[in-house]
């Protein structure tokens, strides 16, 4: 469908019966003059919520699931309330208790058990985004429009990693078209729930946290999107993030790769998966903020129209660990104890933040984000147990007090002294450099440092490179 647009409502665009209804402005207008399938978020701080429920049921603390259980209740009843009156109200009132009751049975299952176990994590708080996509089509029907919700579990299949689900795009085009296209051809306006998805055997999944960008995208890609608009609480993509840095800026257009890369070292605007299922049919994105309908946003394109234009943003990443594999005798291979290390990565599904080595000790480090942490020292225990017993190797090292900022741009290479000027910049703000990363894909330089110095340097390095308004 050529002029079909996609649209994804963030937590924050869904954050309460005003924003919807907002949403919903926006919604009632593009339909009015084009096909549109939307994704929505949960509302925000629900997905949190529904964890922290879960983990009062881990720790079998029943008052604190009972009160979080009518915490969510609330929050939802009073939005639904805001947003509808009469039939319509009571109708979605009663669907929201529904699904919210499948969610308190998960979470009782859970407290009984005294764990968690992630399908049923997936499954339970995937629940978020069911509540937020019924109230808006309820909203939406109610003004004429003839929306109806879905969900992601009958349309986004993918493999079986829970909590990080990996799209399968065959199957998922296949399922958008059956379910999806004739809807759509009939004028009708999906409304499809982010973050979800279910493998090919019906077991539901997430795509991380923040993924419902990526659900976005992916449906895009299935459907053969004209473009992909991305609705969020700023102007667009910014030379940093302004909660860190007050005189950021936003950037008119950016490239996919340049998106890809500031998303993967942690600017949160954007899922870091979003850009790949879009980059094959160069379908466009629009970064856009629904609380300022009059900013024109941030055009994701394949190339930008003023071609590479060196450093473009920074970011930073906190919930970082750098892990460090140290051979204690000369007698180890490094080579085959770093290529071993990789291999207990990859099998706990971590991804590599940045690496560094030393050929002289053989000795090597990696930064990960802190929530895979326990899963690859478990994968790394394993697989070194025998030299870890027998001494050849250090104990695994990790150090928690550090964290990742990175300057990221298409032709920063062409920028002779670039990185010497931004460390020296760093090190000006007292801030100690412990390990570099310069991508091999040259548009990003990865500078590991303490903890209390992220701040301190981000600000040091946007100021540096000048891409302040
Ligand atoms: P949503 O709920 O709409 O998905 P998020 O909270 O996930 O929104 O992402 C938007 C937030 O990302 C902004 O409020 C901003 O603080 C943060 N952010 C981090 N880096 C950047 C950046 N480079 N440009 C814009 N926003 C950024
Ligand atoms: N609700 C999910 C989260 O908070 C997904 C998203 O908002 O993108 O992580
Ligand atoms: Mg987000």
């Amino acid at each position: 469908m050529k002029s079909l647009l996609v649209m994804k409502f963030g937590g924050t665009s869904m954050g309460s019966a005003e924003r919807i209804r907002s949403a919903a402005d926006i919604c009632v207008q593009v339909h009015a003059q084009r096909p549109v399938a939307v994704i929505v978020s949960a509302m925000s701080k629900v997905t949190d919520m529904l964890l922290e429920t879960l983990r009062h049921a881990e720790g079998g603390d029943e008052r604190g699931v009972e009160e979080m259980l009518r915490k969510l209740g609330e929050k939802h009843r009073e939005c639904c309330a805001g947003l509808l009156d009469g039939t319509a109200r009571d109708e979605t009132q009663i669907q929201l208790a529904e699904i919210l009751n499948e969610f308190a049975r998960i979470a009782r299952g859970v407290l009984m058990l005294g764990e968690r176990p992630p399908r049923s994590v997936d499954e339970a708080i995937a629940v978020g985004e069911r509540l937020s996509s019924a109230m808006i089509a309820a909203h939406l029907r109610n003004r004429g429009v003839e929306a109806f919700a879905v969900n992601a579990r009958d349309v986004v299949v993918t493999d079986a990693v829970f909590g990080n689900a990996s799209p399968l795009m065959e199957q998922t085009r296949e399922k958008a078209q059956n379910l999806l296209r004739p809807a759509l051809e009939q004028g009708r306006l999906p409304i499809m729930t982010g973050f979800n998805g279910a493998t090919m055997d019906g077991r539901a999944t997430t795509l991380g946290r923040g993924g419902s960008d990526f659900s976005a995208s992916i449906l895009a890609s299935v459907l053969d999107a004209e473009e992909l608009w991305i609705w969020s609480d700023v102007d667009g993509i910014m030379s940093a993030d302004p909660r860190l840095v007050s005189n950021a800026k936003v950037l008119e257009e950016i490239t996919y790769r340049e998106a890809a890369e500031l998303a993967y070292n942690g600017a949160k605007v954007l899922h870091p998966r979003t850009l790949a299922p879009l980059m094959e049919k160069e379908i466009p994105v629009w970064s856009k903020n629904s609380f300022n309908l009059d900013a024109p946003g941030t055009r994701i394109v394949p190339v930008t129209r003023n071609g590479p234009m060196g450093p473009r943003a920074v970011t930073s990443m906190t919930n970082v660990a750098l892990v460090s594999v140290d051979p204690a005798s000369a007698a180890l291979s490094g080579t085959k104890i770093m290529a071993r290390s990789l291999e207990a990565l990859a099998a706990a599904n971590a991804e590599v933040l940045a690496l560094t080595s030393s050929s002289y000790r053989q000795n090597f480090c990696f930064l990960i984000r802190t929530s895979e942490l326990p899963a690859v020292i478990e994968k790394l225990e394993e697989a070194f147990s025998i030299e870890l017993a027998h001494g050849y190797l250090h104990p695994i090292d990790v150090d928690l007090d550090v964290g990742l900022i990175a300057i990221v741009g298409e032709g920063m290479k062409g920028h002779p002294g670039l990185a010497g000027r931004i460390f020296t910049a760093i090190s000006q703000q007292s801030v100690n450099i412990i390990a570099i990363a310069q991508g091999s894909s040259e548009l990003t330089i990865g500078i590991v440092v303490r903890k209390e110095g992220v701040e301190k340097a981000v600000r040091a390095m946007h100021e540096e490179c000048g891409l302040g308004a």
